[in-house]
């Protein structure tokens, strides 16, 4: 188990590299997405979700539509969330791009909180305490800290499972347990520091096996159980490995949602006109200490 994560870090480690290769100014989102996962795949690993691309006021959750056309500009701030697993074993980690040199610090005051708080892990912190040195160096930095996005634990084919590790102070007294994975991510704002869901979804995943009679939504539904399982996919993924028509998927999409087969999970945006920095990474408590996941190979 363990080897499986430390592998999954550490493709996922190179995933980023390769993506900060890719993301240029003018570059194709779509694309670019696409060629992230494409890279994960080449090293023997798999996508744990689809490849977040979230621009500026988007906070998380936003991925290329399948006919998708966004290009990067200079003056974007973007969320790279982007998750790979090894039989099921998940490290999930995220940075921000910026181009724009008045970007440049709320991208650091994310990267600082996480830094922090991955100090703070050495010393056997409460959940509560990372909390609050999460928002405490957001604040300091001048920044509004996403209040209602939290870090979480990471089990096998699942995201998210319990804890949720909050980015603001809270009444927490848990510490984190040997033998258990976490990913710790922090937001800052110059919004409101607290999201909403948008109309739009392009993430999916299972929510309850059960039959369903609509032909299209048959077909998704077999092949999403066969391929995912229980992590969250995209649409673009399917119109690539189905072959169905854009029509024929949004039928089936449509159904599956309305009979609960599946949830959406939309585009959480802080306030239009603001901007949004996440950083996030990974780690197991083990025996002998805590492994940060996301890193290069020793
Ligand atoms: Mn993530
Ligand atoms: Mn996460």
């Amino acid at each position: 188990m363990l080897e499986k994560y430390v592998s999954a870090g550490h493709i996922l480690f190179e995933a980023q590299q390769f993506a900060k290769k890719i993301l240029e100014p003018n570059a194709n989102l779509f694309e670019c997405a696409e060629k992230i996962e494409e890279f994960i795949i080449k090293k023997g690993a798999k996508p744990a979700f689809p490849t977040n691309l979230s621009l500026n006021e988007n906070a998380a959750h936003q991925t290329p539509d399948w006919n998708d056309k966004t290009i990067l500009k200079e003056s974007d701030v973007l969320k790279v969330d982007i998750g790979v697993h090894v039989d099921g074993y998940i490290a999930d980690a995220a940075f921000t791009i910026t181009y724009a040199e008045e970007h440049k610090k709320l991208v650091k005051a994310a990267e600082l909180a996480l830094e922090n708080a991955f100090a703070l892990l050495e010393k056997n912190p409460t959940i509560g305490e990372i909390g609050a040195t999460i928002e405490k160096t957001i604040s300091e930095q001048g920044f509004k800290v996403v209040q209602n996005l939290t870090g979480h634990g990471l089990a096998r084919y699942l995201q998210h499972t319990s804890p949720s590790i909050p980015n603001i102070a809270k009444q927490d007294s848990r510490v984190f347990e040997e033998g258990n994975a976490y990913a710790i991510e922090p937001f800052a704002s110059t919004g409101d520091g607290y999201v909403r869901e948008a109309g739009k979804a392009n993430i999916f995943a299972i929510e309850e096996q059960r039959s369903v009679r609509n032909a299209y939504a048959r077909k998704i539904l077999e092949f999403v159980q066969e391929n995912y399982k229980t992590l969250p996919f995209a649409e673009r993924w399917l119109v690539r490995e189905l072959k169905l028509s854009g029509f024929a998927l949004k039928v089936g999409l449509k159904q599956l949602l309305h009979e609960k087969c599946i949830r959406a999970y939309p585009i959480l945006h802080d306030r239009a006109g603001s901007f949004v920095a996440q950083a996030e990474n990974s780690f197991i408590k083990t025996k002998e200490g805590i492994i940060t996941l996301v890193k290069p190979r020793a």
